[in-house]
């Protein structure tokens, strides 16, 4: 095995050991054309180089996300939606899923480090379309990410480095065939295959309180469908994640499930 291979296959038994599920590896030439900028008021999307000029390869990192408090979002009493704030206000928040997938990720960032490469964790490049050029699954009709033995129960987290790794195949496999579980699970309508009107979905309407741009009736599904379970926190809207039949049953979730309603 030639330097390349052995630093990649170090870095990806690592990200194993440190508890990701599944993890890729791509190239920046490969990244090119990729959904750059602001995307429905919800992300700034960057390129890898303008993040850390140095990058040439993505280590992408796939969190195996099996319950739905992985979900659980914390926000400041202050948050009214992105690009609601003036550019000059702190205002906190948390998700416990990209939370814990960059906790995850500092060790395999510091390994980059002591061996001389530069490293940095992100989640501000095009994660889906990223993670799909690293092989680790296909975009599903609710938009979302597919892993192939997960399904969509995934946290997505990047390190960009200028350490030169094998990259992976792409992943070019449609996996949903003519399902079309989810577009029928959206109480909201939001969904039409591969596409989202993201003014209707009750994440969005969630992460955005103060966005006059969600029609009054996503509001009111908001409000009968998402759980509080205190004060400022949420659990994301996961229904469309949950109708996804790929992935349920990975290490016995039904079972589980159906152990915990029975109590
Ligand atoms: S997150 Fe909820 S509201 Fe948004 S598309 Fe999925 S099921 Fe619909
Ligand atoms: S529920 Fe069916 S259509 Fe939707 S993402 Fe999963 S496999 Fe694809």
């Amino acid at each position: 095995m030639n330097a390349l291979g052995s630093l990649t296959k170090e870095i990806k038994a690592k990200a194993l050991g440190l508890g990701f599920r599944a993890v890729g590896v791509t190239s920046t030439d490969r990244l090119k054309g990729l959904p750059h900028g602001w995307v429905a008021d919800v992300k700034d999307l960057k390129h890898p180089e303008e993040i850390q000029s140095s990058t040439i390869s993505v280590i992408m990192l796939v969190l195996h996300a099996w319950d739905k408090a992985f979900f659980m979002q914390i926000e400041s009493p202050l948050w009214k939606g992105y690009r609601l704030h003036a550019p000059e206000e702190n205002v906190e928040g948390y998700y416990i899923t990209y939370q814990i997938s960059q906790t995850k990720a500092w060790p395999l960032a510091w390994l980059l480090r002591e061996k001389g490469y530069d490293a940095v964790i992100t989640n501000s490049i095009p994660m889906k379309a990223t993670a799909i050029k690293c092989g680790l699954g296909s975009q599903g009709k609710n938009t979302l990410l597919i892993h192939p033995e997960l399904g969509p129960r995934i946290g997505l987290m990047a390190i960009l480095t200028n350490a030169k790794l094998e990259a992976d195949e792409p992943f070019e496999r449609d996996q949903c065939g003519d399902c079309e579980r989810c577009i029928k699970a959206c109480p909201s309508g939001a969904l039409k295959p591969y596409n989202i009107e993201i003014n209707r979905c009750m994440a969005y309407a969630s992460e955005n309180p103060g966005g006059n741009q969600v029609p009054p009736d996503v509001r009111a599904l908001t409000e009968r469908y998402i759980v509080r379970p205190s004060r400022c926190s949420y659990l994301e809207c996961t229904i469309c994640m949950d109708a996804c039949p790929i992935g349920k049953d990975v290490d016995g979730l039904l079972q589980t499930r159906t152990r915990t309603q029975a109590r």
